[in-house]
């Protein structure tokens, strides 16, 4: 190991079960294994650690080893899947993805987007011969399925801020997927089942991004939301310093993030100046 930091602070089954909010999805990740091959411990941190921004988080065991891993956002359906096997056409051999998650409807379930996680712990991904194999499973998987695979480092996935810009990238990534879905189709809302979003209040935009939870709707399908950890959103870029950090900004005080309520204030009086 050396020096340099090719390791992640991994997650113990209590902590992982604080995480996911739901006791028997953290002990299937905590033991999964495929193949009789015990999953790395930092790999399953990961992988918790990304599932647990689209809570809450449903889990079912169906027939045999399968089972179905549903998150939430916004009123669409993330659906994880672990290990995905896709057949590598170039090596003739079936390769598996980490984590798979695909932003479905959540009336029709169709998928709209798709987008994998790699984790590359081991060191044999940062030789030359390992980079390149990597883009060549990329190339290979993208071809095969349309989906493109975000690989994650130790070094990336240190500090809070960093974990958590996995979960910004993928938000985005999604978001230009719902974009392309017409307006009318992606708010059909009757006033019963929707209610005012628990984390937002109805603001719509928190700093600098849509609301991750309604994703700037302002409001929530009421079932779903029953339950919501709203801890797990506690920093918001400003919106001021959004490329840089500005010494005595008034909005972030120079730190670059808002909290929550700092958020939601800021919104309210833009508000109402419009
Ligand atoms: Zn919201
Ligand atoms: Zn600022």
């Amino acid at each position: 190991m050396g020096n340099n930091i090719r390791n992640i602070q991994c997650l113990t089954l209590s902590e992982m079960n604080d995480k996911l909010n739901n006791k028997e999805l953290a002990e299937y990740i905590f033991n999964f294994n495929s193949k009789n091959k015990i999953s790395s411990a930092p790999e399953t941190t990961v992988i918790a650690y990304v599932m647990s921004y689209f809570k809450p988080l449903s889990f079912k065991r169906i027939a045999g080893t399968n089972v179905i891993i549903n998150g939430t956002h916004g009123n669409y359906i993330v659906s994880f899947q672990l290990q995905e096997k896709i057949y590598n056409s170039l090596s003739k051999r079936t390769l598996s993805s980490d984590l798979t998650l695909k932003l479905c409807d959540s009336t029709t379930t169709d998928i709209i987007a798709k987008i994998g996680i790699e984790y590359d712990g081991h060191s044999e991904h940062v030789t030359s011969y390992g980079i390149v194999e990597d883009k060549r499973k990329d190339l290979s998987v993208l071809k095969q399925t349309g989906m493109v695979r975000l690989r994650i480092q130790p070094e990336m996935f240190q500090t809070n801020e960093e974990k958590k810009d996995v979960y910004r990238a993928v938000k985005k990534y999604f978001e230009q997927y719902i974009k392309l879905i017409p307006r009318e189709k992606r708010s059909v809302k009757s006033g019963r089942t929707y209610i005012e979003c628990p984390l937002c209040e109805g603001v719509q935009i928190l700093g600098s991004q849509s609301c991750p939870v309604c994703l700037g709707d302002g409001s929530v399908k009421k079932n779903v939301y029953i339950g919501l950890d709203i801890e797990v959103f506690d920093t918001f870029d400003c919106p001021d310093c959004t490329k840089r950090t500005i010494k005595n900004c008034r909005k972030c005080r120079g730190t670059s993030f808002l909290n929550r309520n700092e958020a939601i204030n800021i919104r309210r009086e833009e508000l109402k100046r419009l």
